[in-house]
């Protein structure tokens, strides 16, 4: 799955007509020279589009319309080249439904000390053009990322590239749609949620469909691209004996085909980026999806276990932002605690669904029986996350808000093999300590299913959550849960008289 082609970040340059046009060129020529340079960056995830100087109102407020109705622009950086008065930019800020990032920056990195003049200072003026931008923006309460300092800091350039990264996702959520295969699971209340807030605040529309719908497609598809799919398996993974051709549960490997099958012509047909299943709702499928669904997120698609559709929706964004870089980004539930002192681990798996992407290993193709969901034994792949340092993300609904809880992690090698566990797995030690990150993600009501991914860090994820209006809080180096619970307090104050009425 490819997340928006040629993605476009549009940068405006604020000025005015004061200057004269001799001064207004080199602003012009400046900002071109400032973008050509951002477009050189490194891992910019999007196409940089330089637009014309702005100097008044009107053309500031066409230009933010234009961005809101540009399918291509998912977001807008801002740099006020010279002083460009700020109650111009009212109407178009107040308009803009964009990502935005005000960009403080100058054309040059070094003060020529020696011939500086007034024509020089009149040039490079955005140290106090920008703070009239500022002024404004925070008046109007906008939401932004503003980032300090030259284009040529590779400091600044990576926190523009994690921006674009985020404004992708939001970009890719306004217009995702998910299918559930059936319901949540029973009686559980994490997974729960307003689907109609969440159209709102994110843009995804979350749709339940009967599993047998997708049961009529996993039936209509033909033994010939069940073949080809298999062959395609013998290619990729180590299989099992038992699943090969010759194997006595072969029939196994071809339903596990069939359903990935069926899941993919369902999926594609009706536009769907993410989806949930539930073990409780299997209606006529012979197993529960697990390869299909650890294939289904290699590809890109988002996913949660037992209907939990916001996971899914967290999934799918995340993989949009983090797409391009190495790592991987996967489904995953806190599952066991290793409690030796000193040593304290979580290892996290789930029933079958853990994405490949987040190992280098040729994982296994494997069967075992699971007594969840009362069906014939599921095929899956076993694998065990490569080691490094990552995020795990939950979303959970409060009732009157979303809140995004984020712990770094550093994924590690399980300290002994694990041969009797017939799922994929991660292993990872929480920042800053599991007892500090146990107990600040419990106080923050923050899922048992998360997003793990070594892929992006945490300024993605608090980008994104600016672009969203969402809560975000976040477990690392430097959590205490007495501040932690103090910042939870005042979050719960601050959202509820930002909510509007
Ligand atoms: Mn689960």
């Amino acid at each position: 799955m490819s997340s928006t082609p040629a993605a476009e970040v549009w940068f405006l340059t604020g000025s005015q007509g004061l200057y004269g046009p001799e001064t207004l060129d080199q602003v012009a020529s400046q900002s071109q020279a400032i973008v050509a340079r951002l477009s050189e960056v490194a891992g910019l995830p999007v196409n940089v589009v330089w637009k014309p100087v702005l100097l008044d109102a009107g053309s500031i407020h066409r230009q933010m319309l234009d961005a809101n109705s540009d399918p291509a622009c998912v977001g807008v950086i801002a740099w006020m080249h010279t002083f460009s008065p700020a109650k111009m930019w009212i109407a178009g800020l107040d308009a803009l439904q964009r990502p935005l990032l005000h960009l403080h920056t100058q054309a040059g990195v070094a003060l020529p000390w020696s011939t500086i003049d007034m024509d020089f200072m009149n040039l490079n003026q955005a140290a106090h053009g920008d703070r009239e931008f500022g002024y404004i923006q925070t008046r109007l309460g906008v939401a932004r990322k503003t980032v300090a300092g030259h284009v040529e800091s590779p400091v600044v350039a990576e926190r523009i590239a994690r921006w674009a990264r985020a404004a992708l996702g939001r970009h890719e959520l306004r217009h995702l749609k998910l299918a559930r295969f059936g319901d949540n699971m029973r009686d559980v209340a994490v997974t729960e949620g307003d689907k109609v807030e969440a159209q709102l605040r994110f843009g995804v529309s979350v749709n339940t469909y009967g599993v047998n719908d997708l049961v009529a497609q996993v039936y209509s598809v033909s033994e010939t691209d069940v073949d080809k799919l298999v062959t395609e398996y013998a290619d990729t993974y180590r299989i099992a004996p038992e699943l090969l051709p010759e194997g006595a549960r072969h029939g196994s490997l071809r339903d596990g085909a069939r359903i990935e099958l069926g899941m993919r012509t369902f999926l594609t047909e009706g536009g769907f980026g993410a989806f949930t299943t539930n073990f409780e709702d299997l209606g006529g499928l012979k197993q529960l999806p697990g390869l299909a669904v650890q294939r289904l997120m290699a590809d890109g698609y988002g996913f949660g276990g037992e209907g939990d559709w916001k996971t899914s929706v967290l999934l799918r964004g995340m993989k949009v932002m983090a797409d391009g870089l190495p790592g991987g980004t996967s489904f995953m539930e806190d599952y066991t605690y290793h409690l030796v002192p000193g040593m304290e681990k979580i290892l996290g798996a789930h029933m079958l669904e853990v994405c490949p992407t987040i190992t280098t290993q040729q994982p296994s193709l494997e069967i075992h029986p699971l007594a969840i969901g009362g069906r014939e034994d599921p095929v899956r792949l076993r694998f065990t996350a490569e080691p490094g340092p990552g995020i795990v993300a939950g979303l959970s609904d409060l009732g009157d808000r979303f809140r995004l809880t984020v712990n770094e992690i550093d994924v590690v090698e399980p300290d002994e093999e694990l041969p009797n566990l017939p799922v994929a797995c991660a292993v990872w030690e929480p920042r800053p300590s599991l007892s500090t990150s146990a107990e600040s993600w419990l106080m923050a009501g923050a899922p048992h299913h998360t997003v793990l991914s070594k892929a992006i860090g945490v300024e993605v994820l608090e980008d994104f959550a600016e672009m969203t209006g969402t809560e975000m809080v976040t477990i690392d180096d430097d959590t205490t849960t007495r501040s932690f619970q103090r910042e939870l307090r005042w979050n719960a104050a601050y959202h509820r008289l930002a909510a509007r009425l």
